[in-house]
C-alpha cells in the first residue's frame, strides 16, 4: 500500500501525492456507505490500479482541520503583510495575529514590498512581535529578497499564507516557486474572478517539499467564534501574566489589581498591543449585545 497527501479534489476523484508523484484516485465503495469525511490535506493508503490512477483503501487520522477553505492537516500559517502600499499598522498585524493563534497554528509574520520600506522604521516598529517570540521575516517578491529565508520555512509542512488583500501573498507564491503562476491582484481584477472566491483549495508542492495552500487562509469575520474571556490567550504577552491578576476572571479592562495593566504602565507590554487587545476585545462586546 502506498501513502500519499490529498492535493486536490474534484468531483468524485481525489488527487493524491506521494513523492514528486501524482495519482488520480476514487474512494473504494466501502466509504460510501459509512459516514467519512476527506479533504485536500488529508493522508491516505491507496493502491494502484493503472497508470497513475489507484484507489484510496484508508484515511489516516487528521491532526488538524482549517475553516473556509477547508483543509486539513495544515501546519502553520504565513501572515503576510505589505511593508507599504498600504502601509503596515499594528492594529491590523495584531487583529491576524489574533485570529492566527485562536485557529492553534504555527505563525510566521512575514513583511513584503520592503524594496518600497525604509528598513530602520520597520525593524524599529517590528521589534515588538520579535520579543513577543514571532519569527519575522522581511520580503520583496519583487527583487527576491528574503524569499530564500522564507521557503526554508516551509519545507516539509503544510503552510497557508494569510493576510490582507494585496500584500503581496500571489506574489510571494510565484517568487517561491517559479512555475506556479498564481494570478496576481492586477490581473484578477481584470479577468473578474478574484482568488478569493476560489471554494476548493488545493495544495501546491514546493521542489523543496512541503505544501502551500493556494488561496488564502482567514477572513476578518471569524472574532465572533472568540469568547472576551478567551481573547487573552490570544496576545501570548498578556497570557504570561494573566495568572498575576487578582480575579481569575480578569479581563484586564477596569478590574483593580490588574498584573496586566500595571505592565502596560510599567513598558513591560508594548501599548499598542495593549490597545488592540482593547479593540478587539470593544469589538466581542459590542457584538455579543447584538443578540
Ligand atoms: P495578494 O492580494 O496578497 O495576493 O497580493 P498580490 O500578489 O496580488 O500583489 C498586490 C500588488 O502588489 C501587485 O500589484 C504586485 O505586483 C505588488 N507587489 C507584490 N509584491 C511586491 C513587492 O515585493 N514589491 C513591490 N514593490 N510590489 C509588490
Ligand atoms: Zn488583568
Amino acid at each position: 500500500m502506498l501513502r500519499g497527501v490529498v492535493v486536490k479534489a474534484y468531483s468524485s476523484y481525489y488527487y493524491v501525492q506521494s513523492g514528486e508523484k501524482v495519482t488520480e484516485c476514487k474512494l473504494r465503495g466501502r466509504f460510501k456507505k459509512e459516514r467519512f469525511s476527506l479533504f485536500v490535506g488529508d493522508e491516505v493508503e491507496y493502491t494502484t490500479t493503472g497508470v497513475d490512477k489507484g484507489v484510496i483503501e484508508e484515511i489516516l487520522p487528521r491532526r488538524t482541520l482549517m475553516k473556509r477553505p477547508t483543509v486539513a492537516n495544515v501546519d502553520q500559517v504565513v501572515l503576510t503583510f505589505a511593508a507599504v502600499n498600504p502601509d503596515i499598522n499594528t492594529l491590523l498585524v495584531d487583529r491576524f495575529l489574533v485570529l492566527a493563534e485562536s485557529s492553534q497554528l504555527e505563525i510566521v509574520l512575514c513583511v513584503n514590498k520592503i524594496d518600497l520600506a525604509d528598513i530602520s522604521n520597520l525593524n524599529s516598529m517590528l521589534e515588538v512581535y520579535r520579543t513577543i517570540g514571532y519569527p519575522v521575516i522581511l520580503t520583496s517578491a519583487r527583487n527576491g529578497l528574503g524569499v530564500e529565508e522564507l521557503r526554508g520555512r516551509l519545507s516539509d509542512r503544510i503552510t497557508v499564507f494569510a493576510g490582507p488583500s494585496g500584500a503581496g501573498k500571489s506574489s510571494l507564491l510565484n517568487a517561491l516557486q517559479p512555475g506556479l503562476s498564481l494570478v496576481t491582484g492586477e490581473v484578477s481584477k481584470k479577468i473578474g474572478r478574484g482568488r478569493h472566491t476560489t471554494r476548493y483549495a488545493e495544495l501546491l508542492p514546493l521542489a523543496g517539499g512541503g505544501f502551500v495552500v493556494d488561496t488564502p487562509g482567514f477572513s476578518l469575520t471569524e472574532f465572533e467564534d472568540i469568547g472576551e474571556q478567551e481573547l487573552g490567550h490570544y496576545f501570548p504577552e498578556i497570557a504570561a501574566l494573566a495568572s498575576e491578576c487578582k480575579f481569575s476572571t480578569c479581563i484586564h479592562l477596569k478590574e483593580p489589581q490588574c498584573a496586566v495593566k500595571s505592565a502596560v504602565g510599567e513598558g513591560r507590554i508594548v501599548r499598542s498591543r495593549y490597545e488592540s487587545y482593547l479593540e478587539v476585545l470593544t469589538e466581542i462586546r459590542e457584538n455579543k449585545k447584538g443578540y
